[in-house]
């Protein structure tokens, strides 16, 4: 069994109904077991184009699959909220990163874990040292609290709330 950290975005229609369904299908894979979600982070967007705000978060799951199925599921979970790639950067219904599975390193076409712009990432390293502050990222040898304590002060990151309570809002 491997600890696996997916990181969840979106900044286009219901956000919080996304992050929720996506949570949800997830928790239901077999293979998975959903051991802790972040509080949900409302993030500036890093893109040059003109965009909504993201709500962002993580969620922590033991795992025993390969990650080859662990994107297929994330991918096919994007394509089902109407995801689509019309440009890099572009607004999206939903995005699903595999970060960390275990202390592997891959690097292939369609994956790279480490994800490769992780550590650079607030909307990442904040809701990820929350629920797994001592997971290592194994390039660096560095933990995710050490990884978020070292990113500046004002990273464009804020609380948004949990999950439940950011459903009843609206
Ligand atoms: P980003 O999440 O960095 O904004 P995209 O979601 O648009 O970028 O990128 C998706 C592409 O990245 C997919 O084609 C997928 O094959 C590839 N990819 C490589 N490594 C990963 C990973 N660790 N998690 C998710 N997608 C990945
Ligand atoms: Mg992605």
């Amino acid at each position: 069994m491997e600890q696996l950290l997916i990181g969840f975005g979106s900044n286009l229609g219901d956000r919080t109904v996304a992050l929720r369904a996506a949570l949800h299908s997830l928790s239901c894979v077999p293979g998975l077991r959903l051991l802790a979600q972040s509080a949900l982070y409302e993030t500036e967007p890093i893109a040059d184009l003109p965009q909504g705000l993201f709500l962002n978060a993580c969620a922590l799951f033991e795992c025993n699959l390969p990650p080859q199925i662990v994107l297929a599921h994330l991918q096919g979970l994007e394509a089902r909220h109407g995801r689509t790639r019309s440009q890099v950067g572009a607004p999206r219904t939903l995005d699903l990163d595999l970060l960390l599975q275990g202390e592997r390193c891959m690097a292939t076409a369609s994956l790279v874990v480490p994800h490769p712009r992780m550590r650079e990432r607030g909307f990442v390293l904040i809701p990820a040292a929350e629920i797994a502050p001592k997971m290592v990222h194994p390039q660096s040898g560095k933990t995710m609290l050490q990884l978020r304590h070292e990113l500046p002060a004002d990273c464009g990151v804020r609380r948004f709330g949990e999950w439940v309570e950011a459903e009843a809002s609206g």
